[in-house]
């Protein structure tokens, strides 16, 4: 007898061929059948069986026999070495990115061949989960929405492109007004708010929901955008080999002269604020060929070192100001906004110096800054003495017995003045973004809409070798999205077989991420217990509560200590530890992961067992990046501006900053609240998901590197669907498809049966087996890998 072909986990390659060789009580060896491996030992339920075909991929991953982790990334590299980037399981889409142009794949002809199509008909595609999303709505008179996740590069924002494409092509009027406002939104957005970073050239720092508006009958008639943390600290400095935001780069190397000029520009490498991930931008020529989305131009290639060889700076810079145009943004603003994108430059010129003669220990600008302070000054719309007091020191109130004293100003360290200057380039910039986003929806106007469909491209887990409070709000994020997901395909599968009769025992998802630690933690167990319980239980566990919880919350303890005359992080930390230190998904930071990095301190962190893995955060700078408010002075300061864009950006503060009191602005309670917003969205909506996916970090093409993949289907909650499909009736035909597939190969007599009928004689005469399958309304519902048995038996009959 021919052994059982089974799937070992194996480090790089993810999973590898082999055949059982030893049983153990709890393991089992395998060898594989690559002899340059050695035979592998691992716990039972990591080794998975083989289909037997092993040339055989298919369109949906429940058409196979087996459903697990290891045939699905088998099935995924398959397909991916035959340019099929995509691939479903059940409804869901995976999506490989795949570095370089696939010829045709996004065609205004393959558009057409799209639409209207069932999802299943043709072959995979973002454009057939855009069509069914809106027949969906179209047809359930209900908003939808696109969930495209996946890590730094995996395709999110292209994936996303080519969906909002679909839908002003298909459902617009061509090129109409609307729809090239929608979609010239994109360059504006990328040029302010995304950058090249090690992982991704063109990587978006905020993350968005882009809804797509639609009247009764169906067409566009607006889009509205909203936006997500944009990641500040990046205006300031940068990471080695990365960059600051492209806009920068751009207005520096593709603005008119005479702009150049009015801003004082020159070339990025002058500017403090350009060129701290400045290398020497180093690229394999493989990798220039393959990117596609952005050409080089020669004389970049040759001048310095921030010219990123595979961006064309002038020229996007000159489609983001034809975009703007198209927006409606009229030369004064666009002036205007180029204006503080300059000053923000300018002031990061300034730098700061220790002042022997202050006695109190301020600082004094350097004298190299003059210019630059004038020039910042000059842009920024306020007077230069008023400037380099605001920068150099604060406003403070004394309290004399209770009644408030004399308002003194306080000299600011060097340090300290580099950190207010930073603050208010930050500010500065943010703001700037979200106008930019306000005035792309005011230039989107719609008068009334019926539905909507909504695309979400937000970042996906992450995990570094050092982890801060940007991270903590990405991973929190994902956390919810995760629990979303898993509660409607959970739900959308139980609806399913409710509603076509299935009388199929409810399926229960049980988390135990704390018994099986790191790994991915939602999985199927017995059809048991009602669907009920589980959002009960889903609703006690999840770390969701423990970071967002009113009052004893994480993010609430963060706030807290912000309010408190001596804050520290350490305080901070230790309060989370005392509020949570029994909670099974908070544990200490563990130290041995650090060790390449420092030594680190029970006090100065916490880790979460989040549904992906476990992620230990540093919390040192937790308190400042979670402020978005700056010291009184400063804001003063900008509030007189006589630069009236500059003015009206922080015109909505809070009335208290001018009373001497650093107010305190929580970053993590708006994002809190955005998020509950967003969830209240989605869960109005029917959601379809698209799951990106990144072949290798060398960010080529045809290279399939299984060992990342896998782990980023993991982190996917994939396995837990396949888990679920396993145990249910994944592969479903309706009765009429089933007719008009088979006719042709049965006697006429059975033809003239009505499909559900014609199904059953069908069924019968096979001598099916009865647990292989099961009749519901409309479908016939096979058990995994059933469906293409009984494909096989007709087509061999
Ligand atoms: P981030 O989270 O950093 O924003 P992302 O998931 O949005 O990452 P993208 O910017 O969409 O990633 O993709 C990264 C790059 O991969 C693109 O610039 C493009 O070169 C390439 N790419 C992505 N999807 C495709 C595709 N479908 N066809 C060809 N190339 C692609
Ligand atoms: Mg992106």
């Amino acid at each position: 007898m021919e052994r059982q072909k089974v799937w070992v986990p194996q480090v790089e390659e993810g999973f590898i061929l082999g055949h059982i060789v030893d049983l153990g009580t709890e393991e089992v060896t395998v060898q594989p059948t690559d002899k340059r491996f050695k035979p592998i030992t691992c716990p039972f339920d990591r080794v998975y069986p083989a289909e037997e075909d092993e040339g055989k991929d298919v369109d949906d991953n429940c058409g196979l026999m087996y459903l697990n982790e290891a045939t699905l990334l088998y099935n995924v590299r398959l397909r991916y070495k035959r340019d099929q980037i995509y691939t479903y399981v059940a409804n869901i889409l995976i999506a490989v990115n795949p570095y370089t142009e696939v010829k045709g794949l996004y065609s205004s002809a393959a558009i057409k061949q799209y639409q209207g199509k069932s999802l299943g008909v043709l072959p995979p595609h973002v454009f057939a989960v855009a069509d069914k999303s809106f027949r969906d709505m179209k047809v359930l008179k209900q908003s939808q929405s696109i969930i495209v996740s996946g890590e730094s590069g995996a395709g999110k924002t292209e994936s996303t492109k080519y969906i909002l494409r679909y839908l002003c092509e298909s459902w617009g009027h061509a090129a109409g007004p609307i729809e090239a406002k929608i979609l010239d939104a994109n360059p504006v957005l990328e040029s302010f708010g995304n950058a090249k970073t090690t992982r991704n050239n063109n990587s978006s720092r905020f993350g968005k929901f882009i809804e797509i508006h639609f009247n009764q009958q169906c067409s566009v008639v607006g889009g509205y955008i909203s936006h997500y943390l944009l990641e500040k600290s990046r205006i300031c400095s940068q990471s080695k080999e990365e960059r600051n935001y492209h806009i920068f780069y751009q207005l520096c190397a593709g603005a008119p002269d005479s702009l150049r000029q009015q801003l004082r520009l020159a070339g990025p490498d002058n500017f403090h604020y350009l060129k701290q991930g400045c290398t020497q931008y180093f690229l394999q020529p493989s990798t220039v060929r393959t990117m596609n989305v952005n050409r080089i131009s020669r004389d970049q290639q040759t001048k310095g070192p921030l010219k990123d060889p595979l961006l064309d700076d002038a020229k996007d810079f000159i489609e983001m100001d034809k975009a703007l145009q198209t927006l409606g943004v009229s030369d004064r603003e666009r002036l205007a906004i180029y204006t503080i994108v300059a000053a923000v430059l300018h002031l990061g010129n300034i730098t700061f110096e220790d002042n022997p003669e202050d006695s109190r220990g301020g600082g004094r600008m350097s004298e190299s800054s003059g210019a630059s302070l004038a020039t910042a000054a000059q842009l920024m719309g306020v007077e230069k003495e008023d400037l380099h007091q605001a920068l150099l020191s604060r406003v403070m109130q004394t309290a004399k017995g209770g009644y408030k004293g004399t308002v003194i100003l306080v000299p600011l360290k060097p340090t300290e003045a580099v950190n207010a200057r930073d603050a208010l380039a930050k500010a500065m910039y943010s703001r700037l973004f979200d106008y930019i986003v306000t005035r792309i929806n005011q230039a989107i106007p719609f008068q009334s809409s019926s539905y909507y469909i909504g695309v979400l491209d937000i970042a996906g887990f992450e995990y570094f070798p050092v982890n801060s409070f940007e991270q903590f709000c990405i991973n929190y994020c994902n956390e919810k999205l995760q629990q979303f997901f898993n509660q409607r395909v959970l739900r959308d599968e139980q609806t399913l077989y409710q509603k076509e009769g299935l009388n199929v025992p409810h399926i229960d998802y049980v988390d135990n991420q704390d018994c099986i630690g790191e790994h991915s933690g939602v999985l199927c167990e017995n059809l048991i217990v009602v669907i009920d319980n589980l959002l009960l239980s889903l609703g006690l566990i999840l770390p969701t509560d423990l970071i967002e919880a009113k009052g004893s919350g994480i993010i609430d303890l963060l706030n807290e200590e912000a309010k408190l005359p001596k804050s520290s992080s350490a305080h901070f930390t230790a309060a989370v530890h005392k509020n949570h230190g029994d909670h099974f998904r908070l544990g200490l930071p563990r130290r041995s992961r650090l060790k390449q990095h420092r030594e680190l301190r029970d006090d100065e962190g916490f880790l979460v067992r989040h549904f992906a893995g476990a992620v230990c955060y540093q919390t040192a700078l937790f308190i400042e990046k979670n402020n978005d408010a700056f010291h009184s002075s400063l804001e003063a300061l900008v509030q007189e501006s006589k630069n009236p864009l500059l003015k009206s950006l922080f015109a909505s503060s809070d009335p208290n900053v001018n009373k001497g009191k650093l107010t305190y602005i929580s970053v993590a309670s708006k994002f809190r609240s955005q998020l509950q917003e967003l969830m209240g969205k989605l869960e109005s909506t029917g959601t379809s998901f698209i799951r990106c996916i990144k072949p290798n970090t060398k960010m080529v093409d045809h290279l399939f590197d299984g060992g990342t993949i896998l782990s980023q289907l993991q982190c996917a909650g994939m396995a837990s669907v396949l888990e679920l499909m396993q145990q249910g009736f994944p592969s479903r035909a309706p009765f009429h498809d089933l007719y008009n597939m088979y006719r042709g190969f049965l006697p006429k007599e059975l033809a003239r049966l009505d499909p559900r009928l014609f199904c059953k004689a069908l069924f019968h005469a096979l001598g099916l087996n009865d647990n292989d399958f099961k009749f519901g309304l409309t479908k016939v519902f096979f058990r995994p890998g059933k469906f293409a048995e009984f494909d096989q038996m007709m087509k061999s009959d």
